[in-house]
């Protein structure tokens, strides 16, 4: 029988349904961190301390952890709309499916390993 059932169909979007909530569920999670970052760097800019010297040092360090979360939501975000088109777990340079293994520790992957790996020793030779 070549059509799926109702039952079935439903059955293969519920792991996505569970992927969604816990992407979501991250996204949030790194909103919420973001605005710490935000709320500790007003107060530094704020600040007219004698320390302002090493607070400034301090808020470049808090500037690296904001971009670095920026840069997640962004992932997220990317992955979220994959998952509604249908191209999360593709591999966005070469089109193959990337390793469920990769997926499972890294669930916002738009790359295989080896196009990752390829990447890196671009950026590595730059
Ligand atoms: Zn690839």
């Amino acid at each position: 029988m070549a059509l799926k059932t109702v039952e079935e169909v439903t059955m293969s979007s519920a792991p996505n349904d569970a992927l969604r909530a816990e992407l979501i569920a991250k996204k949030r999670e790194l909103s919420e961190r973001l605005e710490r970052i935000n709320a500790n760097l007003r107060r530094t800019y704020n600040s007219d301390s004698k320390e302002m010297a090493k607070e400034l040092e301090d808020s470049e360090v808090v500037d690296a952890l904001g971009n670095e979360a920026l840069e997640e939501i962004a992932k997220i975000s990317a992955a979220l709309i994959r998952l509604d088109n249908g191209r999360y777990g593709i591999c966005s340079v070469c089109a193959e499916p990337i390793e469920a293994d990769r997926m499972k520790v890294y669930p916002y992957a738009d790359e295989c390993i080896d196009c990752a790996r390829y990447d890196e020793r671009v950026r590595a030779r730059n």
